[in-house]
């Protein structure tokens, strides 16, 4: 048996990157980055006004007071031709472009206009209130680069260069093999002995939230012939995601199945709990999980695992889950030698979060993990969790934090 950071290494350490694939900026939002984009443009263009006011020579308005003929007007996307001459000024809006002469701009609440004449209040220092040409993006800059985990902004950006597409690294196509002769679909009467075979859709979630495409595959009954068959139909996809049947009862047929198909196997067994069974391996640069069939356990390894693997084939740098410290309110019995990862609901305590331990901590009880939890991760060398310790808890979704706050004062 190996531990939890082992086991992460060698996941982490089998996983390539994604190759790239050139997406319009409509797709681009989250993906990750893989070509340098440089600028041959400036941004903005010329030198343009940021307040709505007039436009003017700043030595004409050097002393207070000054009265300026205003010999036209330019409202946003026109241009004044004729070069701004001496005493006068232009009647301007925001992100007009200046008038070649002008340098400044005078703010219409510090102005009053008569006929065609305006009289300045105050002696704005020349440069008020002007953008200048490439003060955002200078020709030969570079606004994206590998890695780059595409934002609103950096969309912006590239559209203001007039960039209309992106390479990216491929989202992860991932594959979900269902095995278990108990499993009926969604559409399916539940007869005794049955159960829906929920993993497939909380994995396909947990896959699409990750930025990958779920694949599900039908559900395979437990026989080795035709695990075998659904494993190997599966391992087109860059990550083959297994449940059940990779434990140690007489219909668990998984491992075997996987070594028959060539996977070369890298570990089995992991000291955690819960998610002991779990084994994963590699065959070129395809990935295999066989996670274990109760559904806490699949999404726990999914989690801390598969998820990890997802978003490094897509390219992030930034893989794991976040973390966070927390106390817990109650002392936890666990395993000696396992890492536990107990399922927790997270609230501001006294010094920082507080920890409340779910009351059930079985693998089937999958609305232990719903909304709002969190995974406690107890040391493997404890048998108890005591109350007022530091421990990790990891952050399994944006309601694991549950603050809601109003606005930001
Ligand atoms: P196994 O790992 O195959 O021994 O399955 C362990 C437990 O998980 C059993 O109670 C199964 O009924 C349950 N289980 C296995 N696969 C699924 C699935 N796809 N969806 C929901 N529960 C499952
Ligand atoms: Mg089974």
């Amino acid at each position: 048996m190996i531990s939890v950071a082992e086991a992460l290494g060698h996941v982490v350490g089998a996983t390539p990157l994604l190759g790239g694939e050139r997406v319009s900026l409509a797709e681009a939002l989250a993906r990750v980055a893989c070509e340098d984009v440089v600028s041959a443009r400036t941004v903005p263009a010329a030198d343009n006004s940021a307040m709505d006011g007039y436009a003017v020579r700043g030595v004409d308005v050097a002393t207070p007071g000054a009265r300026l003929r205003v010999v036209g007007t330019v409202p946003a996307g026109s241009v004044h031709r004729a070069p701004l001459e001496v005493g006068t000024a232009v009647k301007i809006f925001t992100g007009s472009v200046l008038p070649n002469g002008a340098d400044t701009i005078v703010r219409v609440e510090d102005t009053e206009a008569i006929g065609e004449w305006v009289t300045i209040r105050g002696a704005p220092k020349p440069g008020t209130d002007v953008r200048l040409a490439g003060e955002d993006i200078r020709p030969g800059q570079t606004v994206i680069r590998p890695g780059t985990v595409v934002g609103p902004a950096d969309i912006g950006l590239l559209a203001s260069i007039g960039r209309a597409t992106l390479a990216v690294h491929r989202r992860p196509r991932v594959a979900i093999v269902s095995t278990g002769a108990e499993l009926v679909d969604l559409d399916e009467p539940v007869g005794p002995g049955q159960v829906v075979n929920s993993n497939a859709y909380v994995l396909a979630a947990g896959v699409r939230e990750a930025g990958g495409e779920p694949l599900v595959l039908p559900i395979v009954r437990d026989r080795p012939d035709a695990i075998r068959e659904r494993l190997a139909e599966a391992a087109e996809a860059d990550v083959i995601l297994s449940t059940g049947g990779v434990s140690v009862g007489d219909f668990d047929f998984v491992r075997d199945a996987l070594d028959a198909i060539g996977v070369e196997r890298l570990f089995w067994k992991v000291a955690q709990r819960p998610g002991k069974p779990l084994t994963f391996g590699t065959s070129g640069r395809h990935l295999f999980f066989g996670l274990p069939g109760n559904p806490v356990s699949a999404l726990v390894c999914f989690s801390v695992y598969v998820r990890p693997a997802l978003r490094r084939l897509a390219g992030h740098r930034r893989i794991h889950l976040p973390v966070v410290t927390a106390e817990l309110d109650r002392a936890v019995r666990k395993a000696a030698g396992l890492t536990e990862f107990v399922r927790v609901w997270l609230a501001p305590g006294p010094s920082g979060w507080s920890a409340r331990p779910a009351a059930s901590q079985g693998s089937g009880v999958l609305s232990s993990l719903a909304e709002g939890a969190g995974l406690l991760v107890g040391p493997s060398d404890l048998r108890e969790l005591a109350p007022a310790q530091p421990f990790p808890v990891i952050v399994t979704s944006e309601s694991t934090l549950a603050l809601e706050r109003s606005g930001y004062g």
